[in-house]
């Protein structure tokens, strides 16, 4: 795996071998998984992507500034959860 595969600003050193390694497991882990979008719960920006549906992630919105723990396993849906309840 090459430096290039990604995206980064070049003013920073590109990453050590070490970290290169785990990118590219990371990038084979998620080959056979569905990507998914997750938004801001503020306002609905796309923060990140996910590729599992378990696990916490702390995340900062860059648009509302939200900052907060998001579990994969309650944000696996963008449309409610609540919506069928009544
Ligand atoms: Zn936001």
């Amino acid at each position: 795996m090459i430096a290039d595969d990604f995206e980064y600003d070049h003013r920073f050193a590109p990453p050590s071998e070490e970290n290169l390694i785990k990118l590219e497991l990371s990038r084979q882990e998620a080959a056979g998984l569905t990507r998914r979008e997750i938004k801001c719960p503020v306002c609905s920006y796309r923060i990140m992507s996910a590729y599992t549906t378990e696990g916490c992630v702390k995340v900062k919105c860059r648009r509302c500034k939200f900052e907060g723990i998001i579990s994969l396993r309650w944000f696996r849906r963008q449309k409610s959860l609540f919506r069928n309840r009544w």
